[in-house]
């Protein structure tokens, strides 16, 4: 039987500007590596990118290491959050992740060259284990200058069962 779920991420995904993107992302460890492979063995493809698409980044006290770059973006919808910037990922490209285009281009896994904190978004990680975006708190929320991250985004309601591919992954990954 087909998936009536109308809240899947998917849909959400379809009417959004990629609202998640706009500070690109922290990498992990291993997600460096598998990005800079993929990149330099498809000069091509890829030739979008500027020079320095991995970059060292540090938001306050919370975050700090290798991340994407950015570029900038004007958003057009007006419930944009007034405290994002008006800049995108650099792998972004009409809102889509040019790693997950790639990938499928060639008929593999959307997830295979994305970093993992994109491959399981928008759930959220505390202490080894993954919750719906609502479950917890929004950590970034550091007061009126910076109210929050993933609680600004239209998919932070979704429940569990609107997410299994991403509970999916972060178990196998
Ligand atoms: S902000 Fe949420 S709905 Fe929008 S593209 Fe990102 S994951 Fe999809
Ligand atoms: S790597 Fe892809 S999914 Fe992750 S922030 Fe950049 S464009 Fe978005």
């Amino acid at each position: 039987m087909k998936n009536k779920n109308i809240n899947k991420i998917e849909n959400y995904c379809k009417g959004c500007e990629a609202w998640c993107c706009y500070d690109g992302v922290y990498l992990k460890e291993d997600d460096e590596l598998r990005i800079r492979d993929v990149v330099e063995n498809n000069k091509e493809f890829f030739a979008f990118l500027p020079k320095d698409y991995i970059v060292y980044g540090k938001w306050e006290n919370l975050m700090e290491g290798k991340k994407t770059n950015t570029k900038s973006k004007k958003y057009k919808n007006p419930n944009y959050p007034k405290h994002f910037n008006q800049t995108t990922c650099v792998f972004c490209v009409n809102n889509k992740c040019m790693l997950q285009e790639f990938a499928i281009k060639n008929g593999e896994s959307g997830w295979k060259y994305k970093p993992k904190t994109c491959c399981s978004f928008p759930l959220q990680k505390r202490e080894e284990k993954y919750y719906e975006p609502s479950a917890v708190d929004d950590y970034c929320n550091i007061g009126k200058k910076y109210p929050g991250y993933v609680s600004f985004l239209p998919c932070y309601k979704l429940k569990k069962e609107d997410l299994k591919s991403e509970f999916e992954y972060t178990k196998n990954s």
